[in-house]
């Protein structure tokens, strides 16, 4: 069996019709992870005993003859910032580099309730901080198309570990890009669903307003099947919307005729590599042959997105990491004389130097003279760049544009200039600030054989009409 082609539905099918066993799958899955991810560094943990368990689960049922669920027996990674019980779950970060979570993130489990099985833990950016997997806090990720380069991040070890094939499908979390951005870098399709339609129960938290649970696969159907079967209401998270889970794969493969596809033309300027450029047109051109109708819009406030997304992802995660002080969880620094000196050495020793320096800035946006100035006038600037979707919403169904500025860069290249690394998340920060789903789909490579991806948005709740749009891109470009 070729494991790097495997799809969701391939792998079920191989189970169902006993080609294969659940177990021999996994066992298939781990020889390849053992001897090919030590170049890549995905992983950060393997759990084969669980992943054992959830084999014989699904062995029995095949071998009963009763009916498998949706998806048993697809091997699945999982980004090492969604709790996963009694596995080591460290967000990428030292401060948690010994900590076992005591209960499964929702997503999680509902994957294993539809027949998935958790191979192990992938590599990020510490507490997801980061767009090039350089900030994890065991070591960095290669990108399996060319070792020279990042992965993007911070989910870059869920991006690789689909490209690689050494898991069939993966979850990672986006709060500014996350999946979106390490999905075109890698050349798979990952999906950022609207802000509600994926309960953040066990999700560590970085910016609890914009993080976001969601698939990577190797196919638009397959990230389309992941959402199904993790989305929807969850008593754990009041955030979760209470919307009924459409049957997303029944979207894939119905005609596009006639839907409109907004073109936002300040993602089209400076700063665009021409390649990247080219072939994102050659994408919004493949809808147009489809029957879709293209329409330029505006989406006005586009230059403020990524200091907006900086002051309120720093203030919220300036708050959200301040339970990391040696009491609760994981790292406590040794022999401290006070409990003041027990947070500040455990801190220093367990965080790294981006998570430091994020605490640090969004202190100071939420300090009391400053508020008013940074914090308060992120949170209004937010809301204007809500009301240009709402008009872009208005006159068209989805929105078109680049995932990122330019194909993956070299490991290292960025690694020193923490602005020219915020500049990587220029073109999907704003669908985070929104709430808006969206959507990465290969749409070329470079001369260099570079992926490229185009980025789908759409309206809150309508992932069904991102799919469908980016499988026609998939389709036509294969
Ligand atoms: N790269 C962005 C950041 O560093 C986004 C990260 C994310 O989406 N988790 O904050």
């Amino acid at each position: 069996m070729n494991l790097e082609m495997l799809t969701v539905d391939a792998a079920r099918t191989a189970v169902l019709e006993k080609q294969t066993t659940a177990m021999a799958l996994v066992d298939a899955f781990y020889q390849k992870i053992e001897a090919e991810d030590p170049a890549i560094g995905a992983y950060l943990t393997l759990c084969k005993e669980r992943a054992h368990r959830q084999a014989e689960r699904v062995d029995a049922l095949a071998d009963k003859g009763d009916a498998l669920p949706p998806l048993a027996g697809v091997p699945v990674a999982i980004k090492d910032v969604l709790t996963t019980k009694g596995v080591r779950t460290t967000a990428g970060s030292k401060i948690l580099g010994n900590f076992i979570a005591p209960y499964d993130a929702t997503a999680v489990a509902r994957l294993e309730i539809a027949g998935a099985i958790v191979l192990g833990k992938t590599n990020c950016d510490e507490f997801a901080m980061g767009s090039s997997n350089e900030n994890s806090g065991f070591h960095p990720v290669k990108n399996p198309r060319d070792h020279s380069r990042v992965p993007g991040g911070s989910s870059g070890g869920s991006a690789a570990v689909v490209a690689a094939g050494t898991a069939v499908a993966s979850l990672g979390s986006d709060t500014g890009g996350s999946i979106r951005q390490p999905g075109a870098f890698c050349g798979v399709v990952g999906l950022k669903p609207t802000y509600g339609r994926v309960s953040r129960y066990g999700l560590i938290a970085f910016a609890s307003s914009l993080d976001h649970v969601g698939p990577f696969g190797k196919t638009v159907k397959d990230v389309a099947l992941i959402l199904r079967h993790m989305a929807g209401r969850d008593p754990m998270d009041s955030t979760s919307a209470d919307l009924p889970v459409p049957d997303y794969a029944s979207e894939i493969g119905q005609p596009v005729t006639g839907l409109r596809i907004g073109v936002p033309k300040e993602y089209f300027g400076e700063g665009l590599d021409p390649e990247v450029r080219a072939s994102v047109e050659a994408g919004i051109q493949e809808l147009a042959k489809a029957g879709c109708e293209i329409v330029t819009v505006s989406l006005l406030h586009t230059e403020y997105a990524i200091p907006t997304y900086y002051l309120i992802a720093t203030a919220e995660a300036s708050s959200n990491l301040a339970r990391f002080d040696g009491v609760r969880y994981g790292l406590r620094a040794k022999e401290a004389k006070t409990l003041a000196e027990m947070y500040r050495k455990t801190r220093d020793a367990g965080f790294g130097t981006e998570v430091k320096r994020r605490i640090m800035l969004g202190t100071y946006a939420l300090s009391a003279g400053y508020y008013d100035a940074y914090y308060l006038k992120a949170q209004k600037v937010r809301s204007l760049l809500a009301h240009d979707f709402d008009e872009a919403f208005a006159k068209v169904d989805v929105i078109a544009t680049p995932t990122t500025p330019t194909p993956a860069f070299k490991l290292g290249e960025k690694a020193d200039d923490p602005l020219a690394m915020y500049l990587a998340d220029i073109y999907t920060v704003t669908a985070n600030l929104v709430g808006v789903p969206g959507i990465t789909v290969p749409c070329g490579t470079s001369k260099e054989g570079l992926p490229i991806g185009m980025q789908i948005l759409g309206r809150h709740f309508d992932e069904a009409t991102l799919l469908k749009t980016a499988h026609v891109v998939e389709h036509a470009l294969a």
